[in-house]
């Protein structure tokens, strides 16, 4: 095994104990998955594994295509998933997926987040959208969620959960933290009164310093 295929296996393992820990699922749920500098390759991982006992060498190695080329367990049931990401975002160099509660909430009501706070646009792309539901784990899924991605680090799936990208796996962490976080803002607001938009002049400028940060401009 290589030492890079080493150290990412680890990080897999770091970030994905930190899943249950930060309540960003429960048990088993959800699923990391990081691209191998260099090569067309993904280490994503394990379905029916539980991130307290995952160790580095169970975490499997497949192409973009989803073939397992290193590793005796099955890829996550939401490979497809992420390997649509990978295959139409070369800036994704990791990708997240959680069971977020405030997040799920809103993929629940069907309701974009709108840009709320002026860093997140400049995190996240924009609005995060919701992508149609689709039943887990399907090509229909992969294609709605990249649907709604679009150009941005974050979508929600409706009636499911959130997913997320970055451009290394402590970024697509972040990103999946700070869209909960900005999620259970939203969510209050609306408990509370009606949220005041960002200025729409705030928002252009801030989505084009993140297209120039992702190399998009
Ligand atoms: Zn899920």
């Amino acid at each position: 095994m290589s030492d890079t295929k080493q150290k990412l296996r680890e990080e897999l393992v770091k970030y994905g104990r930190l899943m249950p820990e930060r309540n960003l699922v429960v048990g088993k749920s959800g699923n990391l998955s990081v691209r191998v500098p260099g090569e067309d390759t993904v280490l994503i991982t394990p379905s029916m594994i539980e991130y307290e006992v995952l160790k580095p060498e169970e975490i499997p190695l497949v192409n973009l295509e989803g073939e397992v080329l290193e590793g005796k367990t099955a890829p996550s049931t939401e490979k497809i998933m992420h390997l649509a990401v990978y295959n139409a975002r070369k800036d994704a160099g990791a990708v997240i997926h959680a069971h977020t509660i405030y997040g799920t909430i809103l993929g629940v009501l069907g309701k974009p987040l709108p840009p709320l706070i002026d860093e997140m646009a400049i995190r996240l792309g924009g609005q995060v959208e919701v992508a149609e539901y689709k039943l887990a784990g399907t090509p229909d899924l992969a294609q709605n969620a990249l649907k709604g991605l679009g150009d941005r680090t974050a979508v929600f799936l409706a009636n499911h959960g959130t997913l997320c990208c970055g451009k290394d796996l402590k970024e697509a962490f972040h990103i999946t933290e700070f869209l909960e976080r900005m999620s259970q803002i939203y969510v209050i607001s609306l408990m509370i009164g009606k949220p005041n938009p960002l200025p729409e002049e705030s928002i252009k400028f801030e989505i084009e310093v993140y297209k120039h940060l992702h190399g998009m401009k």
